[in-house]
């Protein structure tokens, strides 16, 4: 298949040599020339603009920083709006928003071309491999046509539903992931400083039930999404006193622990509900209180 590729970077660069390795004829284009010259030694031909890029592709893949270069490569001077041909398909792999992604979509629409947004996970040692997971949002069919070329570089591709949906799923876990380094953070400083070597704890929490994924193997399917927190496991009388203990601890040890005593807080909130004999699982009840949705399954 002919194929452009737009942004090689650290991940659209080993993403492209995939490619290339699986014999895609691939035309690159990066503002940074440098980054073109070790695609051309490869076996890329590079092109000066976007536009000169997509004349003749079939598949478009942007791999670009964010919003306003995902933006400027396809609507700018000698973006992809110039040279796409009618019928071809625009798959971006950056971590867009999803207000540009529709409107990319929109653009590329009336020209007759698709746009899939098709975000990544797994970082660059997954882009190497070949083990990145994909989420993708658009045109099913369209999604079916380029899914044997994201085969090259994903181990999982999914159809994540209409446009700007793979975007939305990549925003969530990533927020999830990140969130999650900061409570890691709080943890192991409080840990360490409380007198306990580093690797204990981390044996201890692959160990545990954090370690063992209980969150995403029962929390999600089989509590929350079932609507079902009965019967009550750990009750929120018990969490919010171990809560209470980890911040007083770090209180003694001088730790700033913001995301201990926020998560504290949201208990109290549980509490002063009525909710202490509950399962502590019912804490999001609160936020879907908040956000005015439920997360259920509809199966
Ligand atoms: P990067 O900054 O290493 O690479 C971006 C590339 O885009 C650079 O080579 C840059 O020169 C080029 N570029 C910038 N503006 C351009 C333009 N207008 N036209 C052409 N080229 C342009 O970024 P990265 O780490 O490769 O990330 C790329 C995307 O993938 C981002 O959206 C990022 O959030 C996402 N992502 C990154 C990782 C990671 O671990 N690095 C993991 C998953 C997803």
């Amino acid at each position: 298949m002919q194929i452009a590729f737009i942004g090689l970077g650290r991940m659209g660069a080993p993403i492209a040599a995939r490619l290339l390795a699986a014999g895609h004829a691939l035309v690159v284009h990066d503002v940074n020339r440098e980054a073109m010259g070790a695609l051309a030694g490869q076996g890329a031909t590079p092109a000066d603009s976007p536009a000169e890029a997509c004349s003749g592709a079939q598949l478009v893949l942007t791999c670009l920083p964010g919003p306003p270069e995902v933006e400027t490569a396809v609507m700018g001077p000698q973006g992809l709006l110039q040279g796409m041909a009618p019928g071809a398909i625009h798959a971006d792999l950056s971590s867009n928003s999803v207000a540009v992604v529709r409107r990319v979509h929109a653009a590329l629409a009336a020209r007759e071309c698709t746009m899939l947004d098709a975000p990544v996970s797994g970082g660059v040692g997954g882009a190497r491999d070949g083990t990145l997971q994909c989420m993708v949002g658009g045109r099913h069919e369209a999604f079916e046509q380029i899914q044997p070329v994201l085969q090259a570089f994903c181990s999982k591709v999914s159809h994540m539903g209409e446009v700007g949906c793979g975007t939305v799923v990549k925003l969530s876990h990533n927020l999830a992931y990140i969130a999650t380094r900061s409570v890691l953070a709080e943890c192991f400083t409080l840990g360490v400083k409380a007198g306990v070597e580093p690797e204990r704890l981390l044996e201890a929490f692959r160990g545990s039930a954090f370690g063992q994924g209980l969150m995403l193997s029962h929390f999600l399917p089989e509590m929350v999404f079932k609507g079902r927190f009965e019967p009550v496991r750990f009750s929120m009388r018990l969490a919010h006193k171990d809560v209470g203990l980890a911040t007083a601890l770090g209180r003694e040890f001088d730790v700033p622990m913001p995301m201990g005593a926020l998560t504290e807080q949201l208990m109290v909130e549980a509490l002063a509900r009525g909710w202490a004999d509950k399962d502590y699982g019912t804490a999001f009840l609160l936020q879907e209180e908040r956000a005015g949705v439920q997360v259920r399954s509809r199966g």
